[in-house]
């Protein structure tokens, strides 16, 4: 009996393999340190576990929106942002209207557009990883899809958009959600047009900055629109210890994500220089915390290279126009030498062994 919607999607991957060097799920590499986490568990052990938690997160909400510079009015929290994703392919649009998707970025967008039965408009980067833009508008012209998910930065590719090109398509009628899950790595943001507009709101989350167990997605927009999104939310979706633990971190703890985000944008170009002089790597310039990289070989063969050096990243090659691509987070100082190290010693060993070759 399940749906031939479902039965023609498949699942969201993520890694799973064991290695002591986890580069592969875009996470921040730093836990929070003790005096927080010990407030932490203070404040925990105070929790009725066997009470349901505020419905509307009111108290936590207040705390990011102040986080943000916006307003509480203006936001919807949700359980991860691929939660505030599904709510928006439901809400926004008739369903029998398409939904557009510049390719390859983030999968979610297609699946919850998928699973709700709505035909998907996408439309394949430039080489640049641009959106193509007369491409675009042809086949919008042509389709007529109400809605639009624009990662920027986008993942896996790393860059953001011109802002021009959403600006044009958002012209054509698409309601566009600008998706800044990485913002606090490339400080661009839609967030003026999201608070002025009808038709553009922006999605953040806590996962991209230390706070990814405790799943807690942000969306920020008009008032109007807000009030009308928030219908479809699912009531208790932030659990009672994501509430307290993420107000803990984002009250005490600013300053040491201030100082480590800024230490990731550093790594970030550290390793992209390094990544650079090694011969036969294509590493792609990054908005985010992660890199997108390619080598002459089979994305298949380096990841386990890697994995065997201890290395885990993500093989990005199963999407269009990533051939033999793969990514890598950017970690500690440490784990990025670490895999500097480790992605030398295995294009070396690939080069040599010319049966492997492509
Ligand atoms: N948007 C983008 C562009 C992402 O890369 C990710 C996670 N990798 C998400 C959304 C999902 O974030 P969350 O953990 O808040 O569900």
């Amino acid at each position: 009996m399940i749906s031939n919607r479902v039965k023609s999607l498949s699942a969201y991957k993520t890694e799973v393999r064991p290695a002591s060097v986890r580069l592969s799920s875009n996470e921040f590499p730093y836990d929070f340190p003790e005096d927080i986490k010990a407030k932490i568990l203070e404040e925990v052990n105070k929790i009725p576990l066997n009470k349901y938690p505020d419905p509307e997160a009111k108290e936590l909400k207040e705390v990011i929106a102040d986080f943000f510079g916006v307003k509480g009015e203006n936001v919807i929290l949700g359980n991860g942002s691929d939660e505030l994703i599904y709510y928006i392919s439901m809400a926004i649009g008739e369903l029998y209207l398409p939904v557009y998707i510049p390719i390859p970025t983030f999968p979610m967008y297609e699946i919850s557009a998928k699973v709700l039965g709505r035909t998907i408009v996408s439309v394949p980067l430039q080489k640049d990883f641009d959106i193509d833009l007369n491409g675009s508008l042809e086949k919008i012209r042509e389709e007529k899809p109400v809605l639009g998910y624009f990662a920027y930065p986008n993942n896996p590719t790393g860059n953001l958009f011109s802002r021009e090109k959403i600006e044009k398509i958002r012209d054509e009628g698409v309601f566009c959600v600008i998706d800044e899950a990485y913002y606090h790595y490339s400080g661009k943001t839609f967030l003026e047009d999201a608070l002025n507009r009808e038709d553009t709101v922006l999605l953040r989350t806590l996962s991209k900055i230390g706070m990814a167990s405790l799943r807690v997605g942000v969306l920020i927009g008009k008032e109007e629109i807000v009030r009308e999104l928030s219908k479809v939310r699912l009531p208790f979706n932030i659990t009672y210890p994501s509430q307290i633990i993420a107000k803990v971190i984002l009250t005490e703890g600013r300053n040491f994500l201030e100082e480590k985000i800024k230490e990731i944008i550093k790594e970030r170009e550290k390793v992209y220089k390094e990544m650079k002089r090694i011969e036969g790597v294509e590493v792609f310039p990054s908005s985010a915390n992660f890199l997108l990289f390619r080598t002459p070989f089979s994305a298949q063969k380096v990841y386990e290279k890697l994995l065997r050096r201890d290395v885990l990243v993500r093989d990005v090659s199963y999407l269009p126009g990533l051939n033999r691509c793969l990514r890598v987070s950017v970690g500690k100082p440490h784990e990025n030498d670490r895999f500097l190290e480790a992605l030398d010693e295995s294009i070396k060993e690939l080069k040599e062994s010319k049966t492997t070759r492509f």
